[in-house]
C-alpha cells in the first residue's frame, strides 16, 4: 500500500491514492493540489550514505570507500512532496542526489544481513540535495553541505515493504525542468541495503520510524533558482521540489 501524510483544512490527515486523486483516511476525497504534502512519516534518526555508488564516487573525484560512509541528518532538513527548498546566493555548485530511502520498522540489534528485511517497513524516495562550495573535507561533520533547512525532500508515498519486489533492482532517474539528468540502479550500491542494516546495527540500536538514505549514482548536475527538480523511482512514483531564492 502506498501512503500520503497531508494537510488539508487545517489537519494533517493519513491519504492514499484513489482515482487520481487522494483518499483521506476519513474517507473524503480531495484533489492532489489542494493539500499540502509532509514527509510521509515522521523521520527519527536519519541516516545517509556518502559515496555509495561508485559511478557517483568517481565523478567526483573521491575512491570508493571500503566502509560504509554514513553521516546524520537533523529534523530541520526533510521538506515534503511539491516543498521548496532554498538555494543560498552564495553557492555556484547545487546538486540534488535522487535516493531510495529505507524506513525501518521495528527495533534492530546485531541483526545479520539475512534477516535485515524483517526489519524494514517501507521505502520512499529522498532528494538529498549537496552544497559543494561548503565541503571542506571528510573529517568535518559536513553540515552546511547536508543538514540546511528544507533541504532534503522526502516523499510523496510511504510503500509498504511487500509492494516492492527487489528493491535492490530499481531504476533512478532525476529530470531537471523535464529533462532527464540522473539515470542509475539500486543495483549498483557498494553497500547494500542488508549489509547497511548489518552493520548499522552491529554498534547501534535502529528503532522503528529510523531511515537510512542509501546514496545516489552517478548525473548530479547543478541546479539553480526556478527549476523544478523531480527525483523518480520505480515503483514509488516522482518527488516534486523547486528551488527558491532566500525566503
Ligand atoms: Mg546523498
Amino acid at each position: 500500500m502506498k501512503r500520503a501524510r497531508v494537510v488539508f483544512a487545517g489537519a494533517i490527515h493519513e491519504a492514499t491514492p484513489f482515482d487520481g486523486k487522494l483518499r483521506l483516511s476519513s474517507g473524503r476525497l480531495v484533489k492532489e493540489d489542494l493539500v499540502t504534502w509532509l514527509p510521509p512519516f515522521e523521520p527519527q534518526t536519519a541516516f545517509a550514505l556518502g559515496l555509495n555508488y561508485a559511478d557517483h564516487a568517481s565523478e567526483l573525484s573521491f575512491n570508493a570507500p571500503d566502509e560504509p560512509l554514513v553521516f546524520l541528518k537533523g529534523p530541520n532538513t526533510f521538506v515534503g512532496h511539491k516543498g521548496e527548498t532554498e538555494r543560498p546566493e552564495d553557492v555556484t555548485f547545487m546538486h540534488y542526489e535522487c535516493e531510495l530511502a529505507v524506513i525501518i520498522g521495528k527495533t534492530a540489534r546485531n541483526v545479520k544481513k539475512e534477516d535485515a528485511y524483517d526489519y524494514v517497513a517501507g521505502y520512499t524516495i529522498a532528494n538529498d540535495y549537496a552544497f559543494r562550495d561548503y565541503l571542506e573535507n571528510y573529517y568535518r561533520p559536513n553540515l552546511r553541505v547536508k543538514n540546511r533547512d528544507y533541504c532534503t525532500p522526502l516523499g510523496p508515498w510511504f510503500v509498504d515493504r511487500d509492494d516492492i519486489k527487489d528493491p535492490m533492482d530499481l531504476k533512478l532517474r532525476t529530470y531537471v525542468n523535464g529533462e532527464l539528468t540522473q539515470e542509475g540502479s539500486t543495483k549498483n550500491m557498494i553497500f547494500g541495503i542488508p549489509q547497511l542494516i548489518e552493520y548499522l546495527s552491529s554498534f547501534m540500536t535502529l528503532s522503528t520510524g529510523d531511515v537510512i538514505l542509501t546514496g545516489t549514482p552517478k548525473g548530479t548536475v547543478n541546479v539553480n533558482v526556478g527549476d523544478e527538480v523531480i527525483t523518480e523511482i520505480e515503483g514509488l512514483g516522482q518527488l516534486s521540489n523547486t528551488i527558491i531564492n532566500r525566503t
